[in-house]
């Protein structure tokens, strides 16, 4: 085995191609989409490297297309829960012992494999299970999980070289930086093909065995992230996907002696949950679990009466209505000032009316369809609620459909409370709440956005006077964990602007940052003493 210190790659940003009519990876893609839609996959679970099928399964369907069957997935109980802890703590210490280098070439190779060979497969898998359209589609399960796994191997060597800068003489001072003792769970949402992968791989290139379990709606895309992490190379246990009900997944997990961490993303009440369970457990454990989740959000935008009403448009109908509205980061409510108003929203109807909603395949298509029937049933209650209230009006979209997918229109609200309840909560569908403010209330206004909703995730103001900007930023330093200045507050970018929230919005650990890798280590100090001493006594003593 070599012990050189080896010189990684530098990571970059993977490119997103354009798909534009005529480029190679549009046909591409369109004949993946058409492969995968003449195919019937069938996915088992995945334990100790094992296919686990269990014949109890459930079909898979794109929301936008509810009469096309994508495959089949095996559904798990509570005994396969343990297995998968099982398989997770057999395969610790052979995973925990082998150099850095040899699980970060696994991973680098994986990054490859998605923005490389498997590029239209991934996209195409995403655009059918997750209703994403292409752009949507590219920017997640190839950009982003290419770039989470790329930039995460650099700030991993970059925590293994932190060594104590003092050694006196005599003495040699190290920090090993040990996986957890135990296996992580992680637990991941349906919205991003991207989490999925990264809430499993970035423990484990820390040395750490996984239960991961995904989202029921985001399987058929998981089932591939889990294939390409083997073909990359990562040795069986150390990474385990089980299809089990959440709820009975975590009856077995979070009362295991060895359950060392928690790598969640999602809803804000599943989380308090989970919490409340490992607390109420916390004496069962080896160790105190790390607990990391990043959960929901009421992300804002606020227009300074010194913007400019055309970007503000953009940033709105983008940030509010780009993959339906389902981004934890979505612009949901927007402050905007009275003499700037019928600008936005002309601007925003004329974009609106451009807007082609139908399925992820035909690429004219902006919008596409919602992730279930429950979704789209909650969606379309705020909607109902905000057409029968009177303080409220719907003033753009309001339709939906779910005949032949889950279809629901882009929608704004005008709200005359700036605290109506869709100024405040989180819908995680297509709708966007306005409140127009008078122009010289916004100091007020940046109180009550700091004040209206328990989130604190993403947000956006406009303006073009600097010290507006800077006295801006001041007043919301707490309520946004990603906060955007002249831009749409969605899309943040790994090695650029790590994303996470605080508040109700998460621990804010950042994800595909040095910080998250920092939670799935137990660093031990070393101090050796070439010199030990061999008398007790002090100087002072005389
Ligand atoms: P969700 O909370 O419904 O589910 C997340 C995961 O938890 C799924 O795998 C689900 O099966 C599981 N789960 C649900 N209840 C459980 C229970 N009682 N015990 C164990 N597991 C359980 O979230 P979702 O609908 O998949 O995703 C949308 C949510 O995620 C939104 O609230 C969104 O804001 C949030 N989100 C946040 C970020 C972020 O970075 N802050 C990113 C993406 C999504």
């Amino acid at each position: 085995m070599s012990n050189a210190i080896f010189k990684l790659p530098t990571p970059q940003n993977e490119k997103v191609l354009s798909y534009a009519p005529g480029s190679p990876e549009r046909a591409e893609l369109q004949a993946m989409l058409q492969q995968l839609k003449s195919e019937y996959w069938e996915v088992p679970m995945t334990i100790g490297g094992q296919k686990v099928k269990t014949g109890n399964t459930v079909t898979m369907h794109p929301p936008h297309e509810l009469a096309h069957t994508l495959g089949e997935y095996h559904v798990g109980t509570a005994e396969h829960v343990q297995q998968a802890i099982d398989a997770a703590l057999a395969a610790k210490d052979a995973w925990a012992a082998m150099p850095w280098q040899d699980r970060a070439s696994i991973f680098l190779k994986a990054a490859d494999l998605i923005a490389g060979p498997y590029r239209a497969k991934m996209n195409a898998a995403t655009m059918l299970c997750q209703s994403k359209n292409i752009y949507q589609a590219e920017i997640d399960c190839v950009a982003e999980l290419a770039d989470f796994l790329r930039f995460n191997v650099e700030y991993m060597a970059q925590i293994y070289a932190e060594q104590p800068p003092i050694s006196p003489e005599g003495i040699w001072n190290r920090l090993d930086y040990r996986p957890l003792e135990g296996f992580v769970f992680a637990l991941t949402p349906f919205n991003f093909t991207a989490i999925a992968g990264n809430l499993s791989a970035a423990p484990a290139m820390m040395g750490n065995t996984i239960v991961w379990k995904p989202s029921e709606a985001q399987v058929y895309s998981a089932a591939l992230v889990m294939e390409i992490f083997e073909l990359a190379g990562l040795p069986d246990g150390v990474i385990n996907m089980i299809l089990v009900d959440g709820p009975e997944a975590g009856e077995v997990i979070f009362s295991h002696p060895d359950f060392a961490g928690l790598h969640f993303t999602g809803s804000t009440g599943v989380f308090q949950h989970l919490w409340q369970t490992i607390g109420n457990n916390i004496s069962k454990y080896k160790s105190y679990p790390r607990i990391v989740g990043e959960t929901g959000g009421k992300d804002f935008v606020v227009a300074h009466p010194s913007s400019d009403a055309k970007q503000v448009a953009t940033a709105l109908v983008r940030g509010a209505f780009e993959f339906q509205g389902q981004k934890c980061s979505a612009a949901s409510r927007a402050y905007l000032p009275e003499s700037m108003w019928s600008d936005v929203r002309s601007y925003m109807e004329a974009d609106l009316a451009s807007m082609k909603m139908g399925t992820t395949e035909d690429l004219g298509n902006f919008i596409n369809a919602v992730i279930t029937e429950k979704a789209f049933d909650k969606i379309a209650s705020y909607i109902d609620q905000a057409k029968a209230d009177s303080n409220v009006e719907v003033i753009m979209g309001g339709g939906y459909d779910k005949s032949k997918g889950y279809f629901i229109e882009p929608t704004v609200i005008l709200a005359k409370d700036p605290k109506y309840r869709t100024m405040c909560e989180e819908i995680f569908g297509p709708v966007l709440t306005i409140y127009v403010y008078a122009d010289d209330q916004y100091e007020e206004i940046l109180e009550l956005v700091d004040t209206t909703s328990p989130y604190a995730l993403t947000g956006a103001i406009f303006a073009k006077d600097r010290e507006v900007i800077q006295f801006s930023e001041q007043k919301l330093k707490n309520a946004a964990g990603n906060f955007y200045i002249n831009d749409k507050p969605t899309g943040a970018v790994v090695g650029q602007q790590p994303f996470g929230g605080a508040r109700a919005s998460g621990t804010n650990d950042k994800a595909g940052s040095i910080l998250n890798l920092y939670r799935w280590i137990s660093p031990q100090t070393i101090k050796e003493n070439f010199n030990p001493p061999t008398d007790y006594r002090y100087p002072f003593l005389g």
